[in-house]
């Protein structure tokens, strides 16, 4: 059991974050905010994928101005999603000149990196965090090593290379990035933000890095923190890349929302970020999105590609059921089903799972004994496995959930007398 760093708890909208609240699994468009249709679109898929949260870029006043209709239709259209807004150089301006797009966003990222230099970046921050006080909006302060606050950097580079053993440049690069975040939050509490309205977050794009950095900042804060790289990269480097780093860190109990940042390989769905997301957060059994279907790798004792087929064919037929599923099945997240290719590991593996086949091998008899929790249920065989072992899967779900949820049962009952 993985015990949670103890923060405070910021809500964004109707959503708790930190502390013990389920990890807030999140993503962001990247579409032309401007474009009203395309970034109600894709925020739709965003949110239909399973994204709890989602931001959205406002870099121009008619971004500013496309907001107030974007969260109208997403309401009307039963996306109830916070939507998030992301400011760089000119947030303090947009945020002001139009109230209704201040007013309609349930959180704004500020990069206390470009908030503007001098003595402008004090001005714009404390402007931004008036205006999250006037609409009672929650802030994420977002570092990003990418646009690091340079004069903080070179104050710490400065002192530094006065210490009679300098640190190397990478580790003042690591400290600049976390006092980047801890001074801001401080500053905005000292405009009148209270702690519960800030999260944070210090992204860097090597998983050995952000690991430290978030390490470093969950001791020395209690604010939630949002995890994530900041361009983790495109297909399987930047999937391994993200599972790698947040992994470690939400195994130590760091971590109160993430995202993971993948570029989309072209035509690629966006809302794959957010299935890496729920995938890790499922696979370290910190929360359950989806029945998991594991199945062997195969190997030379199975030559067909029968037991892959069959594997694929009961993911697609989980993912087509899930909606309707999980409305009338509720605990059907936490299904296990196992795929097995042989005799070798296909029967002790199915009985682990609350449901499994192990298919025949090379030279096997054509026989496909099915498990359910535990026990051997039938024997499958002929050209009609894969259509049989659907039929049981789906009277399985039913009868757990009716076992686990008696209410249920009693409901459906009185339905049908
Ligand atoms: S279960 Fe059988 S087919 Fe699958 S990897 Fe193991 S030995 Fe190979």
């Amino acid at each position: 059991m993985i015990q949670r760093r103890k923060t405070v708890t910021v809500h964004v909208g109707e959503i708790p974050i930190g502390s013990d609240h389920p990890i807030v699994v999140q993503s962001m468009t990247n579409t032309d905010t401007a474009d009203r249709d395309a970034t109600v679109e894709q925020t739709r898929q965003l949110f239909e994928a399973g994204s709890e949260l989602v931001r959205v870029t406002v870099n121009t006043e008619q971004a500013a101005q496309a907001i107030p209709e974007i969260v109208d239709r997403l309401e009307g259209e039963g996306v109830p999603v916070p939507i998030i807004g992301d400011f760089h150089y000119n947030g303090h301006i947009l945020l002001t000149r139009y109230p209704e797009c201040a007013r309609k966003l349930s959180k704004y990222r500020i990069n206390p990196g470009n908030v503007g230099m001098g003595r402008h970046h004090d001005e714009n921050f404390k402007q931004m965090i008036q205006v999250a006080l006037e609409n009672d909006k929650p802030v994420r302060i977002g570092v990003n090593w990418g646009s690091l606050d340079q004069k903080l950097l070179a104050r710490l580079m400065d002192s530094n290379a006065k210490l009679p053993e300098p640190k190397e440049s990478d580790e003042v690069l690591i400290d600049a990035i976390i006092q980047s975040a801890l001074e801001s939050a401080a500053l905005a509490e000292e405009y009148g933000l209270a702690q519960d309205r800030i999260i944070l977050s210090a992204k860097v794009s090597a998983a050995p890095d952000l690991i430290q950095v978030y390490q470093l900042l969950a001791s020395r804060c209690e604010y939630p923190l949002h995890l994530g790289l900041t361009e983790a990269g495109m297909g399987t480097r930047g999937v391994v890349v993200s599972v790698s780093a947040l992994s470690i860190l939400l195994q130590e109990g760091i971590g109160d929302t993430i995202r993971v940042s993948l570029t989309p390989q072209p035509g690629e769905e966006r809302s794959k970020e957010v299935v890496i997301c729920q995938q890790i957060l499922q696979s370290l059994r910190i929360r359950s999105f989806s029945p998991q279907v594991s199945a062997c790798p195969g190997c030379g004792r199975t030559t067909s590609t029968f037991f892959q087929e069959l594997a694929q064919e009961i993911e697609q037929h989980v993912k087509e059921r899930l909606v309707v599923w999980r409305e009338r099945h509720p605990g059907v997240e936490d299904l296990t089903v196992a795929v097995m290719g042989c005799v070798v590991n296909g029967p002790g593996e199915s009985k682990h799972a609350d449901i499994g086949i192990s298919l025949p091998g090379t030279g096997e008899s054509p026989k496909a004994p099915v498990y359910m929790d535990g026990r051997h249920l039938t024997t499958l065989k002929g050209p009609e496995i894969a259509k049989d072992f659907l039929e049981i899967l789906d009277r399985y779900v039913e009868e757990r959930s009716q076992k686990k949820n008696p209410e249920a049962r009693s409901q459906n009952a009185e339905v049908k007398s």
